[in-house]
């Protein structure tokens, strides 16, 4: 299996598996994620059921294909018992090929990384552990809404990495009212503790959050794009002088530790998702394809067959496929090759004459500008395509 420097895989049989597990113990300031609150027990077995039921179903849509990651989002799911996690795992390589060198990877909320859970989550076949951490400040938790202190998250990190056998990642958002980047992120970017990959996200406003509310009520104030940018531009520098490569928009990793699930996405990899809200692809051999997204609210998703939990699908011409393979590819270090822009000349002329694209052997790569503006990009591609 070859992948790339990106560990991006150049075989289009390759497919990653995402698994959604939809409960959190309290919704953050800023989620707008089907969720729902661990009020009473969690249904954990019964779950398990309804996403197996799902994905023997569909993987029936991939034939032939060759495992390489799979992913557990959510939610929390590390909240899910790690006897389910290891029976989802074992039930999805059992289906497809695999050369053995598969990553699968746990989105784990600080406070569950326990000694115990991170043993009993290598023993379930877990590589990757995605913490998401957030902040290194107490006074920025509170505001985003976290269930965790400081010390919870930095002591998971350590512990995490201490372990030996997981690839670590953890999540930092920056952009947060009140919080002042030179004194909350800054400083945490040059310690030595800080693991091969970070995720590191601006605060957004979605609809129906309570951060918006705040907004819309002037109790909070978003900090003006002016000042984002400069933060931005402020986190790449710093990262990238410790060596970190800034691979995607909001991604960063030393070499050969980039998140292989996501980089499946953004390079029109095939991914099958499974529990709800989950999306999925498929690319057919002519270069066309086919999305769909399950039922939004878990009650639901448990309540239908398996055969019926789409709430959404679309079909997709081979120009559709190539549309987003072009916007996605902006987002990333990697970039898109020349020829894939024959179509959007327009475009690509104006990209490069903005400055935020530069060609080098074939291939378009975003600039750090390229970076700031990539949802401009995404706009002139979509306007040039009407
Ligand atoms: S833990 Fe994640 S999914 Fe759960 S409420 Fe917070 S942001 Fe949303």
């Amino acid at each position: 299996m070859a992948f790339d420097c990106m560990g991006r895989d150049d075989n289009m049989n390759a497919i990653g598996v995402y698994i959604h597990y939809p409960w959190c113990r309290s919704r953050c300031s800023y989620c707008d994620f089907s969720i729902e609150i661990t009020k009473k027990s969690i249904p954990h077995n019964e779950y398990l059921e309804a996403v197996l039921a799902e994905f023997r179903l569909r993987v029936s849509d991939y034939p032939q294909s060759h495992i390489i990651s799979i992913y557990f989002g959510g939610g929390t799911p590390s909240l899910w018992n790690a006897d389910c996690i290891a029976k989802m795992i074992h039930a999805v390589l059992n289906e497809f090929d695999t050369d053995g060198d598969v990553e699968i990877t746990l989105e784990a909320n600080p406070r569950d990384c326990t000694e115990e859970n991170l043993i009993r989550w290598k023993n379930a076949g877990i590589t990757r552990l995605s913490i998401g951490t957030q902040s290194f400040d107490d006074s920025t938790l509170i505001v985003l809404g976290r269930d965790h202190d400081k010390d919870n998250a930095k002591d998971a990190v350590i512990r995490a990495m201490n372990m030996g056998c997981f690839s670590v990642s953890c999540d930092l958002i920056f952009g947060v009212p009140k919080s002042r980047y030179e004194q909350t992120i800054k400083p945490v970017l040059n310690e030595s503790w800080l693991p091969k990959h970070l995720s590191i996200y601006e605060l957004t406003y979605e609809d129906k959050t309570l951060f918006s509310s705040y907004v819309k009520r002037n109790v909070l104030q978003p900090l003006d794009d002016t000042l984002l940018e400069t933060i931005y531009c402020d986190i790449h520098e710093t990262l990238t002088a410790k060596g970190y490569e800034h691979y995607e928009i909001s991604s960063y990793a030393y070499p050969q530790h980039h998140s292989r699930h996501n980089s499946l996405y953004w390079s029109g990899n095939n991914f099958l998702g499974v529990g709800n809200s989950a999306a999925s692809f498929q690319r057919f051999d002519d270069g066309s394809g086919k999305r769909w997204t399950n039922i939004r609210s878990v009650k639901s998703y448990m309540k239908h067959a398996p055969d019926q939990r789409i709430a959404l699908e679309q079909m997709l011409s081979k120009e559709d496929v190539m549309l987003d393979l072009l916007w996605l590819g902006s987002r990333t270090s990697s970039g898109t090759a020349r020829k894939d822009w024959d179509a959007y000349c327009d475009v690509l002329t104006w990209l490069l004459s903005e400055g935020l694209g530069i060609e080098q052997n074939g291939y378009i790569h975003p600039t750090l500008r390229g970076f700031l503006y990539a949802d401009h990009i995404a706009s002139r591609l979509f306007l040039d395509k009407k």
